[in-house]
């Protein structure tokens, strides 16, 4: 990776991606091996009028040390100071960018039943927070190569080639190249897909039925008046655009909570909380899943779906048509960033208020009235295929394609 590239990726994720505005604090979360890109958002942030930039290191192999030395009940604490910090960010609203670039394996070998311990121990805590900032501030998640997570998307490749590989992939999924525009193509994407969200939103479809041949056949309930959306979020805040996810090719809602009936086949694997789930079956019985089976990870994926009441039942249904540049590059990247863009997908776990007007003055009880999922997880798996149909089925029984072939009718 070059540098003016590196340097102009920088610039997407600031300038596009969360927009960062005059005087704006940043908090960038990313792994240490990815310092050049830190370095190069960094300036872009100061550049962009930031008005300080907060850099947090992670590192994947110290959080498995953390996992194979520490206890269960220090890992799953909050201190005392982290929830100042939360405290804080709830007052500051800090534009907040996250890099990825992990290992998916990272905490292979850990029990998965530690790790959902500890998740829920910490966000059971730092929920409040997060709660307190939906739709108040800007943020967004961009990846970056490392030779580890390289290595899984690119097997018996050679490390350093694997990286250089894995950096092409990442830039060409958010459309950027050495003589691309790249404010000038996010403004024509961003659009397009918003056309898509605006059709969906005429249609006021009540209830979405997918199936394909791979088994899935699956029905789910959407609440009326609920917006579909795509690519662009909006700082209420502020009332400052943002782009939360780079790459980005969903046009997505929040369905019924506890309204969606039949199976669900995957089609791509899941890396979740560091283990793989992968080639898996999901039954959904009155909007809850009642049976899954999985070749790799079957204890991990039970395990999510008992993580709390929401985390059994939607949060999300979101429609990627498979010409989707993700889908194209034919692969596997092991990070759901990546693989929720290649294909249509649904998330268990909490739901996105924002589909519903006005929810910026409501609380988090009157979103679940209205059918908006809660959890401490969301959780996006796909279910996209190449021959998966869905109809949309309006208030008076008029079915319209939405879906055919895997692609937009
Ligand atoms: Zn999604």
């Amino acid at each position: 990776m070059n540098s003016e590239l590196l340097q102009k990726y920088a610039q997407l994720i600031v300038k596009v991606g969360a927009n960062v505005q005059k005087g704006q604090k940043v908090r960038l979360t990313t792994e240490v091996d990815q310092a050049p890109l830190a370095v190069a958002i960094t300036e872009e942030c100061y550049k962009a009028g930031a008005a300080h930039v907060e850099v947090l290191w992670q590192c994947g192999k110290v959080k498995k040390l953390d996992y194979q030395y520490a206890s269960t009940e220090v890992l799953g604490t909050v201190e005392k100071w982290e929830e100042e910090k939360g405290r804080q960010m709830v007052e500051d609203l800090p534009v907040r960018i996250f890099i990825e670039s992990a290992d998916p394996d990272v905490l292979n070998g850990i029990s998965p039943d530690v790790i959902s311990t500890v998740t829920k121990m910490r966000s059971s805590v730092m929920k409040k927070f997060r709660d307190q900032i939906d739709g108040k501030h800007q943020w967004v998640i961009a990846a970056a190569a490392s030779p580890a997570w390289a290595k899984k998307v690119f097997p018996g490749v050679e490390e350093a080639e694997a990286v250089e590989k894995l950096w092409d992939a990442i830039l060409s999924c958010v459309y950027l190249s050495e003589d691309a525009d790249p404010e000038a193509i996010w403004t024509a994407h961003t659009e397009k897909m918003t056309e898509k969200a605006n059709w969906l939103n005429e249609q006021q479809f009540t209830e979405l039925r997918y199936k394909s041949s791979n088994g899935t056949d699956f029905s789910v309930q959407l609440i009326p008046g609920a917006k579909w959306s795509g690519a662009r979020d909006f700082n209420h805040d502020n009332k400052v655009y943002y782009v939360p996810n780079l790459p980005t090719e969903e046009v997505f809602n929040s369905p019924m909570r506890g309204k969606c009936e039949g199976r669900l086949v995957s089609t791509k694997a899941l890396s979740w909380s560091g283990q793989l789930i992968d080639e898996f079956i999901v039954d959904f019985k009155d909007g809850k899943v009642v049976d899954c089976q999985a070749k790799v990870g079957e204890e991990t994926l039970k395990k999510m779906f008992a993580i709390d009441e929401g985390s059994s039942m939607l949060g999300e249904v979101a429609l990627v048509p498979k010409e989707s540049p993700i889908n194209q590059s034919g692969l596997m990247f092991y990070n759901t960033l990546f693989d929720e863009n290649a294909c249509c997908h649904v998330a268990v776990g909490g739901g996105f208020g924002e589909v519903i007007e006005g929810y910026i003055d409501m609380t988090k009880e009157e979103l679940f009235e209205k059918g908006i999922n809660d959890s401490l997880i969301h959780v996006d798996f796909m279910v996209g295929s190449d021959d998966l149909d869905i109809v949309g089925i309006k208030e008076d029984g008029t079915e319209v394609p939405v879906f055919v072939n895997g692609t937009w009718a």
